[in-house]
């Protein structure tokens, strides 16, 4: 993944028309109603409060036909309850529903991107952050912004119609509020980028937070968690996490609300309470140039039309400006380029062909030592090859580069005589089957959970999950519910019974590559054997790599690599290793020892 620029890209404006055509694209209806929502919600009360009264005022000045002042109050009251049902009526029956709709298009979006990031994109901090604000506050941002332009659009029609009146009465009265607001616009850009930069802060310390809170309600970690003293340091981990999280607040808020008090201060209380009043007072009183109907009027519209621009120009600028940066994060990561790009080619998923892997050598992203140095091996079609080796010899990055979840920074490796990077990604990774040493089990079906799709083969399952020694009875058949996280009768498994279903996505898969890092880590005695007999009956039609530190598993495979710090320092089959005497020898020595003693 390539870093993103620090530096925000686009306008304001131009994040706002880039997520409303978003929205748009999913729910026109949706965007077009909040709009004429907001026109309904705020137009008929401000029209109220400022040609209503005068309406009345001026027929109790006339003295003629006082009659007519019930006709208006009954229109008054039509007026608010019409618009008032309908924008229920469209809150109600439509608005609730179609924004999940919303929620779910453009979530998808985000989730397509998601599965597709590169691997090590999870390894840069700044990037992970963003990344979860991003998803995060996905929802909270369509909630948002569709409420901002409601208002926005409501309080711009309920502007223009209001201060038409007002110009019509008084034109001064509009310049006042304009220079007002004017002056005190710059303070709102200043606290909408605080309120950014606290947020995003804030997200740091949370993910830190939120992870040390997990581990206390995380089944994983409930057993660990109550045999061993590690509560105090997780408990203290978690509240220097939630102390920077008040403290950040702290050290935002004073600044925030100073801010906020000097414009609240100066255009509320100076311009619309004092001055605006004063100068409508005079023109009452001393020039006699507005009427008892004009006053009311005039004042009632003059806050309005204040609360309007107040809205307009400095609290929604504020928001919009936040929102703009949180869009601006949002279209950054949906095109954010990846480091591992699709070759031209779609592989081929039939039989195998050899691998060659050429002066392959590897640094992770931000570290300055090389984790794999000079790699160069050849696997022969349908052969059976370990790798073995110490903690951190690079065993597992190696099949993750084999994998495409990273590239190597120097060297490659061809499949038939064909760099993997020629190939589409997708049709790549489609030609392996990997079961990894940090394996997940779905909530989902046990069929689903081992053919990884929604419509599993189940004689193909039942074979699988056979080949694999998964031997537990399923209640439902393969439709047996995994884990209890959504259903009482979900069936709870070993650590072992866990990994026969992870191993058996390897025999169902078609396709010619299989990779299993520590396939016996979690298996008994027999089912270690039955698995390597498996492998050799069940896996005889494909090329299997696998990572293993039961070195008894290593004698029945074609060939066996030693890696240390890195590098390939032995490689033949297990004869003649222990022939050779040197590290593998050694390691298979002192387990085979263990065992005999
Ligand atoms: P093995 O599978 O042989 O135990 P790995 O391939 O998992 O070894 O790791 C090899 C080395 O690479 C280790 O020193 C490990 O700390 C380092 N490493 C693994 N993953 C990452 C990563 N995402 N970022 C940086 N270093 C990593």
């Amino acid at each position: 993944m390539r870093k993103n620029a620090e530096k925000t890209e686009h306008s304001m404006l131009s994040n706002m028309l880039y997520f409303m055509k978003l929205l748009y694209s999913v729910s026109p209806l949706l965007v077009i109603g909040e709009c004429i929502w907001g026109v309904f919600l705020t137009l008929p009360t401000k029209l109220v409060s400022v040609l209503g009264i005068k309406l009345i005022l001026d027929i109790v000045e006339s003295g003629e036909n006082l009659r007519r002042i019930y006709y208006v109050v009954a229109g008054i009251a039509a007026l608010l309850i019409v618009s008032r049902t309908i924008a229920w009526l469209f809150r109600e029956f439509f608005w609730n529903a179609e924004r999940e709709n919303v929620y779910r298009g453009l979530n998808r979006k985000l989730y397509e991107k998601t599965i597709s990031l590169d691997l090590e994109s999870y390894d840069n901090p700044e990037f992970y952050n963003n990344f979860i604000l991003t998803i995060e506050s996905s929802s909270d941002s369509i909630q948002n912004m569709l409420g901002l332009v409601s208002r926005y659009i409501g309080d711009l029609v309920s502007l223009i119609t209001i201060s038409s009146i007002l110009f019509a009465i008084d034109p001064v009265c509009l310049l006042i509020i304009l220079v007002f607001v004017g002056v005190f616009t710059p303070l709102s850009k200043k606290i909408g980028r605080l309120q950014m930069e606290r947020r995003r802060e804030n997200t740091k310390y949370h993910r830190r937070s939120d992870y040390f809170q997990r581990i206390f309600y995380l089944q994983d970690y409930a057993k660990e968690v109550r045999m061993n003293g590690i509560s105090p340091i997780l408990m203290s981990r978690y509240n220097d996490a939630a102390d920077d999280v008040v403290e950040n607040q702290r050290k935002y808020w004073s600044r925030i609300s100073v801010n906020y008090f000097i414009q609240e201060f100066g255009v509320q209380l100076l311009g619309f309470m004092f001055v605006l009043p004063m100068y409508l007072g005079y023109c009452v009183l001393v020039k006699k140039s507005l009427s008892a109907g004009d006053f009311v009027a005039t004042f009632n519209g003059a806050y309005a039309v204040a609360t309007s621009v107040n809205f307009l120009t400095v609290w929604a600028l504020a928001v919009f400006e936040e929102q703009g940066r949180m869009i601006e994060k949002y279209r950054e990561f949906l095109k954010c380029e990846h480091a591992i790009t699709d070759g031209e080619h779609e592989a081929e998923c039939a039989k195998p062909e050899e691998i060659e892997i050429k002066n392959l050598s590897f640094t992770y992203a931000g570290s300055d030592h090389a984790v794999l140095s000079d790699i160069n091996l050849t696997i022969k079609p349908y052969e059976k090859i370990a790798l073995v080796g110490y903690n951190g010899a690079g065993k597992t990055t190696l099949t993750n580069l084999l994998l495409r979840l990273y590239d190597p920074t120097q060297g490659d490796i061809l499949i038939g005589g064909k760099s993997i990077k020629e190939e589409t990604v997708k049709s790549h990774r489609n030609r392996f089957s990997a079961v990894f040493q940090d394996f997940q089990l779905f909530s989902c079906s046990v069929g689903e959970n081992v053919a990884l799709d929604i419509n599993p083969d189940e004689e193909r399952v039942l074979e699988a999950l056979s080949h694999s020694g998964f031997s537990k009875k399923l209640p439902k058949g393969i439709d047996t519910e995994m884990l209890r996280e959504f259903s009482d009768e979900g069936i709870m498994t070993s650590g072992g019974e866990a990994q026969k279903v992870a191993i058996a996505r390897a025999f169902y898969k078609k396709c010619p590559y299989v990779i299993l890092d520590e396939p016996s880590a979690n298996l008994d005695p027999v089912a270690e054997y039955n698995l390597n007999q498996a492998m050799l009956e069940a896996a005889k039609d494909k090329t299997v790599i696998f990572i293993s530190h039961r070195l008894s598993t290593t004698i029945n495979a074609d060939r066996i690599y030693v890696m240390e710090n890195g590098r390939i320092t032995e490689c033949g089959s297990h004869a003649e290793l222990m022939e050779k005497n040197g590290t593998y020898a050694y390691m298979f020595n002192l387990q085979a020892e263990k065992y005999r003693k």
